[in-house]
């Protein structure tokens, strides 16, 4: 081994969601340094362009608002979705340590509430907690980037992309860093890979997502897969490589997304024709993007009214949709034929509720959606501990992943995806992860 440029205790790669968390609950270790290498925080991170909806089961928010709710409650919602039993440990230690995480974020300074009015299919409680204000995960970056340089032991290095792998026999002793032009050598006790998935790499997309056939990209650039090319040489396994996070929800021409809850607020999806073709609420956005894409032209109308808007409207997502003009009106079912270019009986039919569910008054909104895709969660394979196996599943010596460089939550397919389980397996696993490191070094 060559000398190191730079020594550390922990370099983490990516100074996203889990790169974040990583670092700052390493940080109350006052005896560890720490480096996070961020490509480009001008580039940004998925956790910044995300709604930032926390999902954890038995939070104090939740006992406030008279909410039932457990991590095995949680962990069982997912598991149901996904179908992923063998996955049902990381879920179960993610689900555990979410509650504890989402307090800590609070008491950190940021401004938590639970959103009572974030239903999403295939969650049995409301648990998924958002800013006061809902602007979504740009606020919280921003926050947990202010915490992370008001402490000492913590560099976070941006416009340093992480190249590869130092390695000393079959252990990881730190990364290759690429920095001003010149590449540095840091050596470190243990590597922590938080740099996404790959769906911006179209070479890996084709290979592993190629059925998603050509959706919208609705996440960051910096999402290229960058850890594959380092793990897979050192014998990493992956696992649910054909899963992602998808949305049904994206609008035609603007690539916002109108709120999840439209639907559990009445709203209703149409085909081309005219017609309902899919119960609303019973998918996830995730899995309602597999059922647009099998439409003809891949798209479908959402129609919801003045009561469904007044209840969503607050969120991140549908003032970005009402601040670039991505929702159209109808002031009366004539309007509403108009917009979709069917008859009026035809419109009325489409209007007719099932059972139980509200009945839609003029005037109406509509929105012309397809699907995209946001984030892999296919990645490596780690233990309860965050640490990155091998192949006969032993644990590569120095090396964690969490995030999504790491396989996520959604199981084999993405119609097993949950709200909220992108940034849980990214701050609950970075959370994990600097509990396993402080007690191991
Ligand atoms: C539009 C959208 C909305 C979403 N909404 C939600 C939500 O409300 N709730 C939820 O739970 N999940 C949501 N998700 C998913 C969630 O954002 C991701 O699952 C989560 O951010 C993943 O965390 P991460 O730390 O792995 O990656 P990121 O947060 O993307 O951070 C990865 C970081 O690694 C850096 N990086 C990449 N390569 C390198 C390299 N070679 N060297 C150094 N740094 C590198 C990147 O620049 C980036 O800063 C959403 C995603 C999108 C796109």
């Amino acid at each position: 081994m060559t000398a190191f440029d730079l020594e550390v205790d922990v370099a983490v790669a990516g100074g996203g969601a889990c790169g974040m968390m990583t670092a700052l609950r390493l940080a109350q270790d006052p005896d560890l340094v720490v480096a996070v290498f961020e490509k480009s925080t001008r580039e940004g991170c998925n956790a910044a362009i995300s709604s930032g909806s926390l999902a954890a089961g038995g939070t104090r928010f939740q006992v406030a608002a008279g909410i039932d709710d457990l991590p095995q409650q949680h962990a069982d919602d997912i598991l149901a979705a996904s179908g992923d039993e063998e996955w049902r440990p990381v879920v179960e230690a993610l689900c555990r340590v979410a509650p504890t995480m989402v307090e800590w974020i609070a008491d950190s300074g940021y401004p938590i509430e639970i959103g009572s009015d974030m239903p999403r299919a295939g969650m049995s409680v409301p648990r998924l907690h958002t800013d006061t204000g809902r602007r979504g995960g740009g606020r919280l970056v921003k926050h947990l980037r202010g915490l992370l340089a008001g402490l000492p032991n913590v560099a976070f290095v941006d416009e340093a992309p992480v190249q590869g792998l130092l390695l000393d026999g079959n252990r990881v002793v730190g990364v290759e860093v690429r920095q001003n032009g010149s590449t540095q050598r840091v050596g470190a006790d243990r590597v922590v890979l938080a740099t996404d998935g790959f769906a911006q790499d179209p070479i890996l997309m084709k290979e592993h997502l190629g059925h998603l056939g050509e959706p919208h990209n609705g996440g960051v650039a910096t999402a290229t897969g960058d850890a594959l090319a380092w793990v897979l040489p050192i014998g990493a396994q992956l696992r649910n490589m054909g899963a992602a996070l998808r949305s049904g929800l994206v609008v035609v021409g603007h690539g916002t997304r109108v709120s999840p809850a439209l639907p559990f607020n009445g709203a209703v999806l149409v085909n081309d024709d005219g017609d309902r073709f899919v119960d609303e609420e019973a998918h996830g956005y995730s899995s309602m993007a597999g059922i647009l894409q099998q439409l003809p032209g891949e798209r479908a109308t959402m129609v919801w009214d003045a009561t469904a808007m007044a209840a969503t409207r607050e969120s991140e997502m549908m003032r970005d949709c009402l601040d670039s003009g991505a929702i159209s009106d109808a002031a009366s079912l004539t309007d509403l034929a108009r917009g979709l270019r069917v008859t009026v009986p035809v419109a009325r039919a489409a209007l007719e509720p099932v059972p139980g569910r509200r009945r839609l008054e003029a005037p109406f909104h509509l929105a012309r959606v397809t699907h995209g895709v946001l984030a892999t969660q296919g990645g490596v394979v780690i233990d309860l501990r965050g640490r990155v196996l091998d192949a006969r599943d032993r644990p590569i010596p120095g090396l964690y992943a969490g995030g999504g460089t790491a396989c996520g939550l959604a199981g084999p397919s993405s119609d097993g995806y949950s709200s909220g389980n992108g940034l849980l397996s990214a701050f609950g696993m970075g959370w994990i992860i600097a509990e396993d490191i402080r007690a191991s070094l």
